[in-house]
């Protein structure tokens, strides 16, 4: 079955991978920007890695017949140093024309600190400058929820963000309906021991419908498993849903959200 990988980190996987990934039927994929597991120690660092994501990967991906598209960013965990993420954001806009991206992202809150909100308050002025999508990480556990109404916030309060141009992503059971109440995309990340389970997905699915909700991966160098969207599919099948259902949360959705860009072509 067809489907769309809306959220893998790639730099971190091995061409195994994007074969798996296309042989259990991804035809499109995006790769936001965010922590490589280590803080890179300058803005250069950044620039390779714009250039992994924008230049490499799409012909890495190609060749498995994937379609790769990027989001430009400095992550939360790293904007903590305020000067470097002056100094990485002045690199993105002359980026933002490379075909493959497609807005700015994962950008969010990690730990709901001052810097971070400061950062991400330049971000959405950034994607609304730029008339750009935006794609957000929101915090883990405790922070989740202070974190995505805080996010929210700073969303609601730009006179030039609507709500249909943005990704809430990370969503759990306790966000999901604050996110879609407010007009924003929600993402469930389905993750082997954080974030969503793979049932626990499916169950949020039968409770809030598959309007504006798309599932993930966010396969990254750390314990994920780039094929979870493909088991996520399965477990509908086995509870009955029907195909049609089932081929808009891992097709359609994801085609209208990244459509909105004007570069996403599939
Ligand atoms: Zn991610």
């Amino acid at each position: 079955m067809r489907y769309i990988e809306p959220h893998a980190h790639m730099v971190s996987r091995t061409t195994d991978d994007y074969e798996r990934l296309s042989l259990a039927g991804c035809i499109a994929l995006s790769e936001p920007a965010f922590w490589a597991g280590f803080d890179r120690s300058s803005a250069a660092g950044f620039r390779d890695y714009f250039d992994q994501i924008t230049v490499f990967e799409p012909v890495r991906a190609a060749k498995y017949h994937i379609a790769h598209y990027s989001w430009l960013c400095i992550n939360p965990k790293e904007a903590e140093d305020m000067g470097l993420a002056r100094e990485v954001m002045s690199l993105i806009p002359e980026r933002l024309k490379r075909p493959n991206v497609l807005g700015i992202g994962e950008i969010g809150l990690n730990k709901n600190s001052r810097n971070e909100l400061a950062i991400l308050e330049a971000h959405i002025e950034l994607a609304a400058q730029y008339n750009q999508l935006i794609l957000v990480h929101t915090p883990h556990l405790e922070d989740k929820l202070k974190g995505t109404r805080l996010t929210l916030d700073a969303l609601d309060a730009h006179p030039e963000i609507r709500p249909e141009r943005v990704m809430i992503d990370h969503v759990e059971e306790h966000t999901i309906q604050l996110v879609l109440d407010r007009g924003y995309w929600a993402g469930m990340t389905l993750y082997p021991d954080s974030k969503c389970s793979v049932p626990r997905a499916v169950d949020m699915l039968e409770e809030y419908g598959q309007h504006r909700i798309w599932m993930d991966s966010a396969c990254d160098w750390g314990h994920s498993n780039p094929l979870a969207v493909p088991r996520a599919i399965l477990e509908l099948k086995r509870r009955k849903h029907s195909q049609a259902f089932i081929d808009q949360i891992v097709f359609q959705n994801p085609k209208t959200f990244m459509e909105q860009s004007g570069k996403f072509v599939i």
